[in-house]
């Protein structure tokens, strides 16, 4: 038979969301046990220098900073580990998460941060200068392309406010948009049209993104001409829409027809008693390295509340048959 493990407070994932869960966690004695993941310290592993998390006057690097906050939660007493949620039955209480196809876990509560992966075009090129100009974030990067010329991909809601975002940074922002129309919302267009410094190219598809430890242009073609442009840019921005990492929880617990989880609003809680969602996974709008470790910092609270009335149910229970 597999080996089975019980914990109190089981947490999936280690970005913020996950490494603040497991500080609060085990603060509150809940003896947190946190699985990392396929990436551990999640998409801030994939940036660069992060300037917009308070408390860095000087700013840091995303990958040592996930490093921070893993010691902190450690010095805190989370018991981190390698290993990746498999499959759950949320069926009863004590929950069941399998770890690695191996073991089980069961857990009188759970708190899930796996979080969201960006989506990106799939060339090489793009990967090979991710972080060194091509960004899936222009909150997080833009602001070290100042007054250059830079390009985004993408014609939704996303890609509309990341370009106006960089608009108000970057001398010119090049749009490039795959088809004749934008999917994102008419308002959101408007904006987009209304901004002059804005150039949306329609059609058009993104063959490569050229540079060697920089990004110097892009080559794109226009796929009802055939005819191919290169464009001298600083900055390549994918805003193609994001994956929320939640397909293990399909069948359990609710989540929006893009697949983030629904959590009761102003909590974290979800549609299964004790079962806690935090971070990018149950947030498709804000998305960011501090709001993530906010609503983590909310899911432990929430997990000590339900456990704290847990034990007190089992308390008076057992005084009443005593
Ligand atoms: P969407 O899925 O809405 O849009 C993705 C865009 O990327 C589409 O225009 C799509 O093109 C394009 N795209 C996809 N793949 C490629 C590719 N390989 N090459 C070029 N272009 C590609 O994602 P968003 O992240 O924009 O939005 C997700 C959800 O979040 C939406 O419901 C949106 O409304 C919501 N949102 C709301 C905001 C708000 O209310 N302030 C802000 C941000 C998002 P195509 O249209 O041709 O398929």
């Amino acid at each position: 038979m597999a080996e089975i493990e019980k914990v109190h407070c089981l947490i999936i994932g280690s970005g913020p969301a996950g490494y603040t869960a497991a500080i609060y966690a085990s603060r509150a004695n809940l003896k947190p046990v946190l699985y990392q993941g396929l990436q551990p310290g999640g998409q801030l592993t994939i940036t660069t220098d992060v300037e917009n998390y308070p408390g860095y006057p000087e700013g840091i690097m995303g990958p040592q900073m996930m490093i921070d906050f893993e010691k902190q939660a450690q010095r805190m007493g989370a018991d981190i580990r390698w290993g990746m949620a498999t499959k759950v039955d949320f069926t009863n209480r004590p929950y069941k998460v399998e770890i690695d196809e191996e073991k089980w876990i069961e857990a009188d509560s759970v708190i899930i941060a796996t979080g969201a992966s960006a989506k990106w075009l799939g060339l090489p090129s793009e990967q090979r200068l991710n972080g060194h100009g091509v960004s899936a974030c222009a909150v997080c990067d833009g602001f070290f392309f100042k007054n250059q010329e830079v390009a985004i991909v993408g014609a939704g809601d996303t890609a509309c406010e990341e370009a106006l975002y960089l608009s108000k940074l970057c001398s010119t922002v090049h749009m490039l948009v795959r088809r004749d129309e934008m999917r994102a919302s008419k308002v959101m267009q408007q904006r987009v049209f209304n901004t002059p410094n804005i150039k949306v190219y329609w059609n058009t598809d993104t063959l490569e993104v050229l540079g060697e430890n920089k990004v110097d242009a892009i080559k794109v073609v226009n796929n009802h001409t055939n005819e191919e442009t290169t464009i001298p840019v600083k900055a390549f921005f994918v805003a193609i829409g994001h994956q929320p990492n939640s397909d293990l929880f399909k069948g359990w617990l609710d989540m929006d027809e893009a697949g983030y989880l629904i959590t009761q609003p102003g909590t974290s809680k979800t549609n299964i008693e004790g079962v806690f969602a935090c971070g990018d996974v149950q947030d498709k709008i804000y998305r960011q390295a501090v709001t993530a470790a906010g609503s983590g910092c909310t899911a432990a609270l929430d997990a000590e509340r339900y456990l704290g009335a847990l034990e007190h149910a089992h308390m008076e229970q057992q005084q009443a048959t005593a």
